[in-house]
């Protein structure tokens, strides 16, 4: 029996393998920043995130060893109604109303890499409109897709 089964999930996401650490896990990986004795690459920021958005099960992390990397390669899944999308998460803030929340968008390379037709993938992620504040409906800075929270 695999010892690690029960600490994650696999999943494929544009064809590409991702293990997906469960929400205990997770409380392992922040005394560390390590999972299966890796470290987790950009770890500080992935923790924040993962400390805000995790409880609401609105966002996954996916991992990957990349070729060449020792160190896990973290991805944003957001799950939409037909596919699960990578995104690049960010906090957007209003210049109109100052209200602030956590937005995401598909509007970076970075987030398809090591997946099938990364360049399809990210022409379809650009292609999502930006949407409005949800509390003043002005437009925001900076690409905002999803407001996560
Ligand atoms: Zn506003």
């Amino acid at each position: 029996m695999n010892p690690n089964a029960s600490d994650s999930e696999s999943i494929i996401v544009d064809g590409q393998e991702m293990i997906v650490p469960t929400q205990s896990a997770w409380g392992q990986i922040k005394l560390n920043s390590e999972f299966r004795g890796r470290q987790i690459g950009g770890a500080k920021i992935v923790m924040k995130w993962v400390e805000e958005l995790l409880p609401s099960n609105k966002i996954k992390v996916g991992l990957v060893i990349l070729p060449k990397f020792d160190s896990w390669y973290p991805y944003f899944l957001l799950k939409l109604q037909d596919h699960i999308q990578r995104v690049q998460l960010r906090t957007a803030v209003c210049n109109n109303c100052n209200w602030s929340g956590i937005a995401a968008h598909a509007h970076d390379v970075d987030i398809y890499i090591g997946a099938q037709q990364s360049n399809l993938l990210f022409k379809a992620g650009t292609s999502y409109p930006d949407i409005p504040c949800p509390n003043c409906k002005g437009k925001l800075p900076g690409p905002v897709q999803w407001i996560i929270k």
